[in-house]
C-alpha cells in the first residue's frame, strides 16, 4: 500500500491562523479570555442568531444543547440513523432515547413524512442532521415539531455556511450545532458551538459547559454540569478562520464543481447536487453514490483500491442503527431502515478540502473510474488507511 498522498480532509491554516494561536500562547491567558468572547460573537453573527457558546466539541455542543432545552431520561428524539454515530450518541448521553426514523433516499436527509408516524407521548424533540452539508428540509421538520409542541436542535456539524431558504443552517431550530474538528472546515484541532435564539438555552449551555456554574457569577452553582471548555487557542484558531469563511467556502464549492466536471455522465454514478433546491450547500466531503450493482462488498473494495492509490476515501456512513451497541441496546436488525441501509451500502465520500488541485481531483476521479469498471480486481487489504489522517 502506498502512503496516502490525498487525504478525506486537511486543515487550511494561514500565517495569520497561526500567528493567531501563537499570540494566545505569549499572552499567558489560556483558556475562559477575549478570544472565546471573540469566537463567541463571531459565530452568532454567522448564524444569525443572539447568543453562541462555544464547547470542546461538536458532541458536546449536542448533548449540551438537548439538556439546556430540558431533554433527559424518559424522553424520545427522534433523529436519523444516516448520520455519524456523534448525533445519536448526544441523545444517550442526555439520558434520552434515540427513536431513528428513515431518511429520504434523494437528499440522505430525515424523511419529514415519516416523523409524524413516529412520535408518542414520550418524544420532545427532533435531532435534524445536515448530512454532508445538504439541508434538510426544515420548513416540513419545524412544521411537525409545531403540532407536536417539539423541540427542534440542528445538527449543522458538517454544515457550517450551509443555509436553507436563504437562513444560514444551524440559526433555523431551537439551537444548532458546529463542529471545529480537524476534518471540519473550520478546525482548532478539536472543538464545537451551540447557536440559539433564546437567551436561556444559551445561558444553560454555558453553565454545564463548566460544572454547572452560572455564568454570570461562579459561586452559584445552578445545574449538574460538566468540563467542556474550549481553550483560548481553539477559539483564536477558529475566529482567524471564521473571518475568511467566505473564501474557505468558495474555494471548497470550486473543488467540489471540479469533481462534478471530472466525473459527470462517467459510468453510472450519482453525483451529489451542487445547487440543491433547499438551498446552499456546505460542502464537506465529496460523497458520491455508487449503482447498486457496485454497492456494498465492491463498494468496499473501491474503497480499498483507492486507499492501496494512496487516496483516502471514507465509508460514510454505516447506518447507527446496525452498530453493535444500538443493535445490542435496542434490538436494531438489517432491514429496519431500508432506505439507510440501501444509501450507506453504496455511498463514498472522496477527498474535499480547498488546497485540493484540478490535477488531483482527476487523479482520483480517473482512479474511481477505472476502479468501478474493474472492482472485482481490487485486492481487498487486511487494514485500511492506516497512516491516514483523519476519518
Ligand atoms: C463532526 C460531526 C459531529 C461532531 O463531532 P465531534 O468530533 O464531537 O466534534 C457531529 N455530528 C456530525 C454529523 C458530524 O459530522
Amino acid at each position: 500500500m502506498s502512503p496516502i498522498h490525498i487525504p478525506l480532509a486537511a486543515p487550511e491554516l494561514t500565517e495569520a491562523d497561526v500567528g493567531a494561536a501563537l499570540e494566545v500562547l505569549r499572552s499567558g491567558r489560556l483558556s475562559r479570555g477575549p478570544e472565546l468572547e471573540g469566537f463567541e460573537a463571531a459565530l452568532a453573527e454567522f448564524a444569525g442568531v443572539s447568543h453562541a457558546v462555544a464547547v470542546n466539541s461538536g458532541t458536546s455542543g449536542l448533548h449540551l444543547a438537548l439538556r439546556a432545552l430540558g431533554i433527559g431520561e424518559g424522553h424520545e428524539v427522534l433523529t436519523t440513523p444516516f448520520s455519524f454515530v456523534a448525533s445519536a450518541n448526544a441523545i444517550l448521553h442526555a439520558g434520552a432515547r434515540p427513536v431513528f426514523v428513515d431518511i429520504d433516499g434523494e437528499t440522505l436527509n430525515l424523511d419529514p413524512g415519516r416523523l409524524e408516524a413516529a412520535v408518542t407521548a414520550r418524544t420532545r424533540a427532533i435531532l435534524v442532521v445536515h448530512v454532508f452539508g445538504r439541508p434538510a428540509t426544515m420548513e416540513e421538520i419545524l412544521e411537525v415539531a409545531r403540532r407536536h409542541g417539539l423541540r427542534v436542535v440542528e445538527d449543522a456539524c458538517e454544515a457550517l455556511g450551509g443555509e436553507y431558504r436563504g437562513h444560514r443552517l444551524g440559526g433555523l431550530g431551537d439551537a444548532g450545532v458546529y463542529a471545529f474538528y480537524a476534518n471540519k472546515p473550520v478546525t482548532g484541532g478539536e472543538g464545537g458551538a451551540v447557536v440559539t435564539r433564546h437567551p436561556e438555552v444559551a445561558r444553560r449551555v454555558a453553565a454545564l459547559r463548566n460544572q454547572g456554574r452560572d455564568p454570570a457569577d461562579p459561586d452559584r452553582y445552578t445545574d449538574f454540569g460538566y468540563s467542556c471548555r474550549l481553550t483560548e487557542v481553539q477559539c483564536a484558531l477558529g475566529r482567524s478562520q471564521l473571518a475568511r469563511i467566505q473564501a474557505i467556502l468558495e474555494r471548497r464549492e470550486a473543488v467540489a464543481r471540479m469533481y462534478d466536471r471530472a466525473l459527470r455522465g462517467r459510468l453510472d454514478l450519482r453525483l451529489p447536487e451542487l445547487e440543491p433546491e433547499e438551498g446552499r450547500r456546505s460542502w464537506f466531503t465529496y460523497v458520491v453514490r455508487l449503482p447498486e450493482r457496485l454497492g456494498g462488498k465492491h463498494r468496499d473494495a473501491i474503497a480499498a483500491g483507492l486507499e492501496a492509490r494512496g487516496i483516502q476515501c471514507g465509508r460514510y456512513f454505516p447506518p447507527i442503527h446496525l452498530l453493535p451497541p444500538y443493535r445490542r441496546a435496542f434490538g436494531h436488525r438489517v432491514g429496519d431502515f431500508p432506505v439507510t441501509e440501501a444509501a450507506a451500502a453504496r455511498t463514498l465520500a472522496l477527498p474535499l478540502f480547498g488546497g485540493l488541485t484540478q490535477e488531483q481531483v482527476r487523479e482520483v476521479a480517473d482512479a474511481l473510474v477505472e476502479l468501478c469498471v474493474r472492482p472485482q480486481d481490487v485486492p481487498t487489504p487486511t487494514s485500511r488507511g492506516r497512516g491516514a489522517p483523519y476519518e
